[in-house]
């Protein structure tokens, strides 16, 4: 649990947008790796018919590519799913 939870302060910003893309997890796509991890399509908040494949580790926006990966700081849509996953 607290690990799910870690680098998630609630005055964040990436926080504060995770609670909204949360809010809306009924339009997220449901996809599936090769060998058989779950992943979800996020919709972008910038662009529309923009979906990012995302869990909780990792996710295909920008944000997470060129400042998540390397500081270990997930972005808004990885966090919108861990708080999704806590309630599966
Ligand atoms: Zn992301």
């Amino acid at each position: 649990m607290m690990s799910i939870i870690r680098g998630m302060l609630p005055d964040d910003e990436r926080t504060r947008k995770a609670f909204e893309i949360f809010a809306d997890a009924g339009q997220w796509l449901r996809a599936r790796t090769k060998d058989g991890a779950l992943l979800w399509g996020v919709p972008s908040q910038a662009s529309e018919n923009v979906f990012y494949l995302t869990d909780a580790y990792g996710c295909s926006c920008p944000d997470f590519f060129y400042r998540g990966i390397g500081n270990n700081l997930p972005c808004k849509h990885m966090r919108a799913v861990r708080l999704h996953e806590l309630g599966e």
